[in-house]
């Protein structure tokens, strides 16, 4: 991700006030010890807090730490200054993704498949991930798992049985969302 997608000042703003909320950090570590998913990250949550407060936004934004988060709230309940981190985490996660910012167009993809659907599709799902990622080579990558998962029975036809079904929960959501 290049600087540019926080070189503005509202994109700017809206990091910093991401990072106010992590001030009072002790850098205690124990979210890091306490994450089940650290060993998927590129750094720990307890650095991903720091470099926040230090200002470093894109090393964050060109991770992969936070998109690794699955939201359990683990860190969120053990940090001894109760400080909010998985929603720290989902605002990171709604940056990127507005941004485009880099490893966000899978989870665009994903939303976007499941909004559709009702359900992941898989296929249709990684048609458009590789289209979005522009690359060939990418999608080259994945013919052997595509076709392992074929043989295994795993990859669903497109069908409408559930289309639309999760359209109410998506727009209460953006309601939310608005209302914050
Ligand atoms: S648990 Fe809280 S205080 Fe400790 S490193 Fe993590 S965020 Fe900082
Ligand atoms: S909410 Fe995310 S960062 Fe926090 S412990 Fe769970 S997976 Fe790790």
């Amino acid at each position: 991700m290049s600087t540019e997608l926080h070189d503005s000042a509202s994109a700017r703003a809206e990091l910093d006030a991401i990072a106010d909320n992590l001030r009072a950090c002790m850098q205690c570590g124990t979210c890091s010890a306490s994450c089940p998913n650290v060993h998927f990250m590129d750094f720990t949550p307890r650095r991903m807090w720091r470099l926040m407060t230090l200002g470093r936004y894109d090393e964050v934004l060109n991770s992969k730490t936070f998109w690794s988060c699955s939201a359990c709230y683990t860190c969120t309940l053990r940090c001894p200054r109760g400080l909010p981190l998985t929603e720290a985490v989902y605002a990171l996660k709604r940056y990127a993704a507005g941004n485009k910012g880099k490893h966000s167009a899978f989870y665009r993809a994903f939303l976007d498949n499941v909004q559709r659907n009702g359900r992941v599709q898989e296929s249709t799902l990684m048609a458009r991930y590789l289209a979005e990622m522009r690359s060939p080579s990418k999608a080259l990558g994945f013919v052997p798992v595509g076709l392992k998962l074929l043989r295994a029975g795993k990859l669903h036809p497109p069908g409408s049985e559930y289309k639309g079904v999760l359209k109410p929960m998506f727009d209460a959501e953006r309601n939310m969302e608005d209302r914050s």
